[in-house]
């Protein structure tokens, strides 16, 4: 749940780093960061906040340099605070190197306890620096070579993006669980961490980074190579579900089109059920709706109200202020409602309490009947690849049933979407493999 953007040889680096990691806004929004090179040293500036705080015209005009790497975050491993905001920058043995990454190592602890036992200082508390440190140790000819040989070390998820006076390197993890696109503009190199940021910046998407890849950037060339095997490619399947922007390409198509289909899966699957109207929990369930009401000839209604200063309720780090803005951001259209039979689509259910808000707001709407239909399988398991989904105990399908579950929520029927489905539609019709470890609570290793 962070967002990367680098971009190399452009006169407007910062400008349009900045255009990217605005676009990249909705996978953080706790803290933003550049760093910049000059072509002898880098210069940064993170700070708390969104991309549009952060850097003022004053604050772009000190990133100067042709080159440019930025990081938007939410954590997942570190506290919210300004010493784990990125990119990190660390002057060390190997000269200044700047990193930013979206993922999660589920082996930092055990290799920063082994790091400073031999005499390593961390900055901070985020499992990103970790590759800093053992890069500062196991050195190879270049910073390339460096990479390659310290990569291999780390477990779990990452799409890295480095930085040296003079060079851009781009690395993706061998299982691929975050994404990474390279793309061009003019004679300049973007890598991001969706397409949609590329498109904004003005450029063209060359490819995805492979699992296991890792892309050098230097004197105007891209040049690439394997620092690992790949393995089974198990892209993250929530990044379709949730988090990429609809306009991004993933797998071939946009997250657009997938969930689109989802949605009409989703009807198939439920075909049994008659209702008046369809309608999707604004914003991410309007798709799925759409693609729902296409398939079951219900027709599709917008019937919430949907207030857009209040946030990404799910994304908020504090539960009371999660509850607080769900009350906020939904107000129902009271007479498009009143007497109906519903079929309400949201694209996910974690604890349970914003559906709950929602169906309460629909009763007092006067909604004859609300059937739940969920765009994803019940979340039983939490992820340890990147994406801040809550402890075990908290997912509330972890503890109940789908009947128990439906009446927590208070709906008349509650359905999910079967993983076969799911995967059908985020493939593309291909074989593409993903990770559903949070659906299936099997987990690589
Ligand atoms: S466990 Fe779930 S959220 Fe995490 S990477 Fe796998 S599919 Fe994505």
């Amino acid at each position: 749940m962070c967002g990367i953007f680098g971009i190399t040889d452009n006169k407007d680096a910062a400008r349009l780093a900045y255009i990217g990691l605005f676009t990249l806004q909705h996978r953080g929004q706790e803290s933003a960061g550049m760093v910049s090179d000059d072509g002898t040293a880098l210069r940064h500036y993170n700070a708390m906040g969104l991309v549009n705080e952060v850097f003022t015209g004053e604050v772009l005009e000190g990133l100067k340099g042709r080159g440019v790497i930025g990081h938007i975050r939410y954590s997942t491993t570190g506290s919210s605070h300004i010493k784990n905001a990125q990119p990190l920058v660390l002057d060390s043995c190997l000269g200044q190197v700047a990193v930013a990454h979206n993922g999660n190592l589920t082996n930092a602890d055990r290799l920063k306890e082994s790091l400073q036992k031999r005499g390593a200082i961390f900055q901070s508390t985020s499992d990103s620096e970790v590759i800093l440190h053992l890069a500062a140790r196991y050195r190879g000819r270049t910073l390339e070579d460096t990479l390659a040989r310290n990569l291999p070390k780390l477990a779990g998820s990452y799409s890295f993006l480095f930085m040296a006076p003079g060079k851009v390197i781009g690395a993706r993890d061998p299982h691929g669980y975050r994404p990474l696109v390279l793309g061009k503009l003019g004679k300049s190199y973007i890598l991001a961490s969706e397409t949609c940021a590329i498109d904004v910046a003005g450029g063209k998407t060359i490819r995805e980074i492979e699992p296991g890849e890792m892309v050098v950037i230097s004197g105007g060339k891209a040049t690439f190579r394997r620092f690992a095997p790949a393995k089974r490619l198990t892209r993250c399947i929530f990044e379709q579900v949730y988090f990429a922007r609809p306009d991004a390409v993933v797998a071939g198509r946009t997250v657009q089109s997938a969930r689109y289909e989802i949605g009409a899966l989703l009807a198939r699957e439920l075909k049994h059920i008659k209702a008046d109207l369809v309608s999707g929990v604004p914003d991410s369930g309007t798709v799925y709706a759409l693609g729902y009401s296409e398939e079951s000839w219900i027709p599709y209604q917008s019937i919430f109200m949907r207030n857009h200063y209040t946030g990404r309720s799910f994304i908020q780090p504090d539960q009371q202020l999660r509850e607080f803005t769900a009350h906020l951001k939904l107000a129902p259209v009271k007479d498009l409602i009143k007497g109906k039979s519903i079929v309400l689509v949201d694209d996910s259910l974690v604890r349970g309490t914003t559906s709950r808000e929602i169906v309460k707001s629909l009763r007092s709407a006067g909604a004859r009947k609300i059937v739940m239909a969920i765009a994803s399988p019940p979340i039983i398991s939490p992820c340890y690849f990147g994406i801040d989904t809550p402890n075990r105990e908290e997912l509330i399908a972890n503890r109940l049933g789908v009947d128990k579950i439906r009446k927590f929520i208070g709906a008349d029927e509650l359905h999910y979407l079967s993983l076969e489905s799911l995967v059908k539609a985020c493939g593309s019709g291909r074989d593409e493999n993903f990770c559903a470890s949070c659906f299936t609570g099997r987990y690589n290793r």
